[in-house]
């Protein structure tokens, strides 16, 4: 069987699957066969029913008592299976499979893993997987990820199969003096193509060359504070960029309320003063609403025009705008990524710049500069990460970290507390409120379902309105309300007309109402530390005190210890730091939130000394071989092209 064999010509793959693998990038047998496992379960640890534990994976030996039932609500069914062992039993549940009911032999042990959950009160373990005990015991079986509606069963068969079927296939593609496997060459991969997009960024291409003037030092003097050493600092290594002839490409790191709004504002305006034009590109419309009123401010009475392409814009409105950034009368454009589409045309682009840069691609970054004639990019993330990793994940931009935040910030009170509380924090939520002081509070999340998560905010708000905060001004807004609605909520909440903004993590990034004193998180178990960091980052901004409580469902260890580390610490390195170490970088690195190719084995953190040893490894390819001309390099070449396939390369 050829590695390159489309999986449609695999004997258990028919169209469907095949369907769906594609959606998941998986075409040929070869990717298939690098879908690696997620971990392994080891099946020789099993628990009893009475030792289950709430809210996670349980894995464990029962029988099915009798046969199932069916319940049939709407167009869904839930399919019942009562199991048993000596110690208890519970209920396990099955959606849409109605032939659940019949599945088990009475009598016979099955091994069956699956997660235990307190729906509408009782207890059940969520469609579990299962198989006879007699087959499934003391084996090590993989688990796959992103598993995508198929069983690991399914999978465990696909992939078991090719691995036979492509024995003494597989192509060693690293050249004969450069020997390791699967980890060092994803990892080799990665920073092979992160050089060679920096070689073409710098590769003969002038920069935009910006005259220093005294406008910097004099635009800092109109911000109502003074601007901290490192904000002075960032500023500093911007302009030395932009006025050395070279393409700037930066990334500015600054924790959540550091001041990275003053410091591109400042850049901004020195850069419209040399007669250019800026763009900002923010990753909501809540947030380039939020902005555009804030350059607005600051830029209108000094001349410079300021436009906003936005969703909510008639095409009539659009049109206009567009033709005052075509004619160059437009000076400063704000925007989601409306502001890369074909169809907008820069009379004299200079700067692009990127805010909470972490939900945006290389790839989208890239779009970008290709506006223009070689932009400076600057890039702006609240993502804390280590120092050293940043410089191997951003392998091609320079970096600069604002590591101050302005002084007299107060300290947000962190509680982490069981949901037993809520009465006695809606309380706390009303006496603020008779205070005139705001809150947010953020919805349980749903996974995986947009509408199931409206349906949450929709149904917690109704009964805050109808209940709890009766007499109180709740509203809520969620990712799914038109631009224009949640524009007008944001500015309504922002001019103190609601006492309580429910929502999903729309309001998560770079939202600024100082009034706002308290962040409520209902199931904060359920967020990434990081995360749980950027939306406490919401209050604290104005001079009264201000709390951030974390409603903790979790049962588990980690999630305490988890709610402890936001409880002691408001510096985000340390928290980014300790979430990696307590949940793994499976999530916060997500590579792909960093545009990055998705990693299917190396993991960033564990595996950081072979990813230096990779870096090194590819800088010294480079030095041999610049553009991988090398007939020794050509199999790598061919990889790293296929990897890296939509971006510019110096090969
Ligand atoms: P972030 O880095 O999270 O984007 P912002 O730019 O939104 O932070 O700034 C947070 C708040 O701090 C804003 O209200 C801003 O006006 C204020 N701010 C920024 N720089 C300073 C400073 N040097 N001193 C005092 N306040 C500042
Ligand atoms: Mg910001």
């Amino acid at each position: 069987m050829d590695l390159s064999c489309p999986i449609l010509e695999l004997p258990n793959i028919g169209q469907q699957r095949a369907k769906k693998l594609n959606g998941m990038g998986i075409f040929t047998v070869e990717d298939l066969l690098t879908h690696f496992p997620r971990e392994y379960d080891d099946r020789s640890h099993v628990c009893k029913i009475k030792d289950l534990v709430l809210n996670e994976e349980n894995t464990f030996i029962a029988c099915a008592k009798g046969e199932g039932e069916t319940i049939r609500i709407k167009n869904m069914t839930f399919t019942r299976v009562k199991l048993y062992d000596e110690t208890g039993s519970v209920f396990a549940v099955w959606y849409n499979q109605i032939y659940m009911k019949k599945a088990f032999i009475e009598k016979t042990e099955y091994l069956f893993k699956g997660k235990l959950q307190k729906k509408y009160g009782k207890l059940e373990v969520s469609s579990p997987e299962y198989e006879k005990a007699d087959i499934a015991m003391n084996k090590i079986v993989p688990i796959y990820p992103s598993v995508n509606g198929l069983s690991q069963k399914i999978w465990r068969k696909m992939i078991g199969d090719i691995i036979y079927r492509t024995k003494g296939q597989l192509k060693e593609c690293l050249p004969h003096w450069l020997r390791r496997r699967l980890v060092f060459e994803e990892f080799f991969l990665l920073q092979l193509g992160l050089l060679l997009m920096k070689q073409t960024l710098q590769q003969g291409k002038k920069g935009i060359i910006l005259q220093k003037q005294y406008v910097i030092s004099e635009f800092e003097k109109k911000f109502p504070f003074t601007m901290t050493n490192a904000q002075k600092n960032v500023i500093l290594e911007i302009e030395k960029d932009m006025i050395e002839g070279k393409v700037m490409n930066r990334l500015v790191q600054g924790d959540v309320g550091s001041g990275k709004t003053a410091v591109a504002m400042t850049i901004a305006y020195w850069t419209i003063q040399n007669g250019y034009q800026v763009a900002l590109m923010v990753p909501t419309e809540v947030l380039a609403e939020q902005h555009y009123q804030y350059f607005c401010e600051m830029f209108e009475h000094l001349g410079i025009k300021t436009v906003l392409l936005s969703g909510s814009l008639t095409a009539k409105q659009k049109k206009e705008v567009l033709q005052q950034i075509a004619s160059g009368e437009a000076n400063m454009i704000l925007g989601t990524h409306a502001v890369i589409q074909k169809d907008v045309v820069f009379s004299k682009l200079a700067l692009v710049i990127t805010d909470e840069q972490h939900r945006f691609g290389v790839r989208q970054r890239g779009a970008l500069s290709e506006k223009g004639e070689n932009p400076h990019v600057l890039v702006m993330t609240a993502t804390p990460i280590p120092r050293t990793l940043a410089l191997i994940l951003y392998g091609d931009l320079d970096i600069s970290i604002i590591d101050e935040l302005p002084p007299n910030r107060k300290k947000i009170d962190t509680i982490a507390v069981t949901p037993s509380y809520r009465e006695r924090i809606y309380h706390f939520i009303k006496k603020h409120a008779d205070m005139g002081l705001q809150t947010y509070i953020i919805c349980p999340m749903i996974e995986e379902n947009e509408k199931m998560e409206v349906q949450s905010v929709l149904s917690y708000t109704e009964s805050l309105q109808q209940n709890q905060l009766k007499e109180y001004r709740v509203v809520c807004v969620h990712g799914k309300m038109k631009s224009k609605q949640k524009q007008e909520i944001m500015q309504s909440f922002s001019n103190g007309e609601i006492d309580v903004l429910v929502s999903t993590t729309v309001i998560e990034v770079g939202i600024n109402v100082p009034n706002a004193v308290i962040m409520l998180i209902e199931n904060a178990e359920r967020f990434g530390l990081a995360q749980l960091h950027q939306l406490r980052g919401r209050v604290g901004r104005g001079s009264e005190k201000s709390y951030c409580i974390l409603i903790n469902e979790g049962k588990n260890k980690i999630a305490k210890q988890r709610m402890n580390v936001m409880q002691k610490s408001s510096d985000g390195f340390v928290i980014s730091e300790m979430d990696l170490q307590l949940r793994g970088p499976g999530e916060f690195f997500g590579t792909k939130q960093h545009g990055l190719p998705e990693l299917k084995i190396g993991n960033l953190y564990k595996d950081m000394a072979i990813l230096k040893e990779a870096q090194s490894a590819a800088e010294e390819m480079l030095q041999k071989d610049r553009h991988l001309e090398l007939a020794i390099h050509e199999d790598m070449k061919q990889k790293v092209t296929a990897l890296w396939q939509n971006e510019q390369l110096s090969i």
